[in-house]
């Protein structure tokens, strides 16, 4: 049986009986709080599929399953971290622009305290109020996109703020130091040859799937490292990043992606860069009836929260 119950006494997470992320406690960021994860319950941006709004809830429940110590990367995030669950932002269902309007009114003064942010989308619109309200902090910066689309694109069914808009809309709004990011996982049909073009005319790097796959995850992921190295970096993470078959409850599958086992080292092997914040988006549960995707989205951020304890433990 998993064990469920903390072995700790740390005072981080007594209470695996709390609904909050691995037990978390539930409350509010304090100057000695080093990550905060925040739900972001919104579908709006979608254009296919809706229903990411649920995935902050799934994520949470599968997130029972984590243990505190990490093998593959000899870490335990509770012996160098404090963090909390937030809850989730209020939200407007329905309305992109007022949701991200919530975003940034909620998570404003974590990030005042320099606190990583960790986010449980929602849909890929959420990550541009992300986007801003870290760039206020730090200034433009870098970004990891794990994703099988660019999101670039100008206008998606003539609306300007959805999860297929998210990237051209931050470059414009000049909070990505674009010399300093990388997507990474792109492939599938566009709509034309200059949707294809998209990540490049702003100026991003871009590893398709292609690419990724005949170089190998390994030279991959020092692709990233040297792209992004030395710059203040958000990680986003787009579930559709992996192939369908490992996680099918998403909002727009993609085939030709990334094993699970792929996906994680991909994130293992970014430890040591200055992340100051993560999401995971595009978790749709209604599509995901054996639970996997869920299941995996809550590794990915526990696999986040462990970059940021090796961050604090320091160098060994
Ligand atoms: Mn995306
Ligand atoms: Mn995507």
């Amino acid at each position: 049986m998993a064990n469920l119950g903390s072995s700790r006494e740390s005072g981080h997470r007594q209470i695996r009986a709390l609904r909050t992320f691995m037990g978390l406690p539930r409350g509010e960021v304090t100057d000695d709080t080093d990550f905060a994860i925040i739900g972001v319950p919104s579908d709006a941006g979608s254009s296919f599929r809706a229903g990411a709004r649920f995935a902050p809830d799934a994520i949470r429940d599968r997130s029972r399953l984590l243990g505190c110590y990490n093998p593959a990367l000899d870490v335990d995030v509770f012996e160098h971290c404090t963090g909390v669950d937030c809850g989730d932002v209020p939200v407007v269902p329905g309305d992109v622009e007022g949701s991200l309007d919530a975003i940034v009114q909620f998570v404003t003064p974590f990030l005042e305290r320099r606190t990583v942010p960790v986010f449980l989308g929602g849909d890929h619109a959420i990550t541009l109020a992300e986007l801003r309200v870290v760039a206020a902090q730090y200034g433009p910066v870098g970004l990891v996109d794990f994703d099988a689309h660019s999101d670039t694109m100008d206008e998606d069914n003539g609306r300007k703020f959805t999860h297929g808009t998210t990237f051209k809309r931050a470059v414009e709004e000049g909070l990505l130091d674009v010399c300093h990011s990388i997507q990474v996982g792109i492939r599938g049909s566009v709509e034309s040859r200059d949707d294809a073009r998209g990540a490049f005319d702003l100026g991003l790097d871009l590893a398709t799937a292609d690419e990724a796959r005949q170089r190998g995850m390994l030279a991959t992921v020092a692709r990233i490292r040297e792209r992004v190295a030395g710059a203040p970096v958000f990680l986003s993470f787009d579930i559709d990043f992996l192939d369908p078959a490992y996680a099918p409850g998403t909002g727009e599958p993609e085939p030709g992606g990334f094993t699970s086992g792929e996906a994680l080292d991909c994130i293992r092997g970014l430890a040591g860069l200055r992340f100051v914040a993560f999401d995971v988006v595009e978790v749709l549960p209604a599509m995901d009836p054996s639970e996997i995707t869920s299941i995996l989205a809550a590794n990915v951020v526990y696999e986040f929260l462990c970059l940021v304890a090796l961050d604090k433990a320091g160098p060994s």
